[in-house]
């Protein structure tokens, strides 16, 4: 299988460091901004991106959780959807600027569900999207706020994605499965 490498740890990091001076700077401060990370890989990176804009703007920034998997029920032919499986979510969303966090964007999907979920548990101000990748590929129309790197693939490459709290090591990898 050919691979390509995507990102280092540094070029993660500096996507971050970016995205959250543009969080900081769409937003005019971080009054009534919340982050929510997507399930595994969005939420260490909504945790650093936390810790980034508390240490520009000296001020915490919650951090809650949406668990969203895709799911394929076995016994249809119908393609994976994705699920909510719980949330996390100790804050009220009302009035807030909930700012949702995932490693990668395709289909648009997972990011409709947990704008759902979201909206089931009150009126936030705005949802923005924030993501590592952005893979292309959307089947609704959703585009991210904030985007670390665009990946142009197949549908059939996969987008790699490691992060240290989860995987031991940060990178970011494309590769033909
Ligand atoms: P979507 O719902 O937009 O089709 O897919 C986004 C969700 O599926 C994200 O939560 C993301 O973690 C996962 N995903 C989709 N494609 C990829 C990929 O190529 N690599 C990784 N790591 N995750 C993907
Ligand atoms: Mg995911």
């Amino acid at each position: 299988i050919q691979k390509a490498l995507i990102m280092d740890e540094v070029a993660m990091n500096r996507a971050l460091t970016r995205i959250a001076h543009e969080i900081i700077e769409r937003n005019k401060g971080i009054k009534d901004v919340v982050l929510v990370g997507i399930q595994t890989r969005g939420v260490p990176l909504a945790q650093r991106l936390a810790k980034k804009i508390q240490q520009y703007e000296g001020q915490e920034i919650p951090v809650g959780v949406l668990d969203i998997t895709l799911y394929r029920d076995d016994l249809s032919s119908q393609p994976e959807q994705p699920v909510i499986n719980g949330t996390n979510i100790p804050f009220d969303v009302n009035g807030k600027i909930v700012v949702m966090v995932d490693d990668v964007l395709f289909t648009g999907r997972t990011a409709r569900a947990a704008m759902d979920a979201l909206i089931d548990l009150g009126r936030p101000k705005a949802i923005q999207l924030a993501v590592l990748i952005d893979r292309g590929h959307r089947e609704l129309p959703i585009r991210a706020d904030y985007v670390g790197k665009n990946v142009p693939t197949s549908k059939s490459e996969k987008v790699y994605v490691y992060v240290a709290e989860v995987d031991g090591m940060n990178k970011v990898i494309i590769a033909e499965p």
